[in-house]
């Protein structure tokens, strides 16, 4: 199935990020709901041409937990993508919501990510920005991974923070650290850590790093993320999450567990075979 963006209208903006905006729009022909990614580009050929690279073997990527690309154009100024519409929105816009996420929810939310990062890690794909506004829910209750503006191909280069088009609050301490780029775990390692400081956000309703309400600058954040204890879940938490937490959360990626062995994690695994209804996720969003 394919899906050229020039034959979509668009009906309404679904979100703004850093690269562009992101439209809700319809095929003309099937009549087919889709997102419509349009990404401003101020960037040479060779960037573009690189974003396009990697943007072709995401569109071969097939997993039930990554977010599908139809199709993409490549106009003067502006690259657009067309991607599966994710009605529930990100896991960022259930936070605005609900505040916090309830424990049984996560587990069944941390379950599907791991899934849709075990399947990319497994195909050398590191998707390097794992983060509430990145994860995306349906009414079905799919969490899918999205957004792969900067994931790369490992063997690769790592590109230096600075190339950044998000936020790097959700990066971990070993990716500022320009010995390590490297390292054989940098990649896939640094992905557990995003997905964990995602959840214990989820958990707590505020970024980790900070207290409530606290805002700071990109200095700030970087010293504490590179020179304070890794944070941990609040004392009323299960054992369960405290400890899966504990192991994204370690300051040396080498010690990280890998996606597929996080599956088999008490929190991940003990609801198996009795599925957690995430339809409360959805009810504060105007589908
Ligand atoms: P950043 O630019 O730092 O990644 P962001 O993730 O919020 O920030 P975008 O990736 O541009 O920015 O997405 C903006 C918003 O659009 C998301 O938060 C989400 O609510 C919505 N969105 C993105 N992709 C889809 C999709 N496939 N289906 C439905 N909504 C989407
Ligand atoms: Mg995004």
């Amino acid at each position: 199935e394919e899906v050229d963006p020039e034959d979509t209208i668009k009906l309404r903006v679904l979100g703004h990020g850093s690269s562009g905006k992101v439209y809700q729009v319809q095929h003309k022909l099937s009549g087919r709901l889709y997102a419509l990614k349009v990404i401003q580009e101020k960037h040479e050929l060779a960037v573009r041409k690189q974003i396009l690279t990697e943007m072709d073997i995401l569109r071969r990527a097939s997993s039930p937990h990554v977010v599908r690309c139809y199709g993409s154009a490549d106009k003067v100024g502006e690259i657009s993508f067309v991607l599966e519409y994710m009605d529930g929105g990100s896991l960022a816009n259930v936070l605005e919501a609900q505040k916090v996420v309830a424990e049984p929810y996560l587990a069944e939310v941390a379950r599907q990510v791991l899934r849709g990062l075990h399947y990319l890690h497994i195909n050398k794909i590191v998707h390097r920005d794992i983060k509430p506004s990145n994860l995306l829910i349906n009414h079905k209750q799919e969490v899918k991974i999205a957004d792969f503006g900067v994931s790369t191909i490992l063997a690769s280069t790592l590109a230096p923070c600075n190339s950044f088009v998000g936020t790097c609050a959700y990066m971990s301490p070993e990716r500022f650290d320009p010995d390590s780029h490297g390292g054989n775990y940098s990649g896939y390692a640094a992905d557990i850590w995003s997905l964990g400081l995602s959840l214990l956000e989820c958990a707590t309703g505020y970024f980790p790093f900070l207290s409530p309400g606290q805002k700071a600058d990109w200095p700030t954040l970087m010293v504490a993320i590179c020179y304070s204890e890794p944070p941990s879940p609040p004392a009323n938490a299960s054992p369960q999450f405290k400890d899966f937490i504990k192991r994204c959360l370690q300051k040396d990626p080498a010690l990280r567990p890998r996606a597929c062995s996080l599956l088999s994690h008490p929190f991940v695994a003990r609801d198996e075979g009795s599925p957690v209804d995430l339809s409360t996720l959805l009810q504060s969003l105007n589908l």
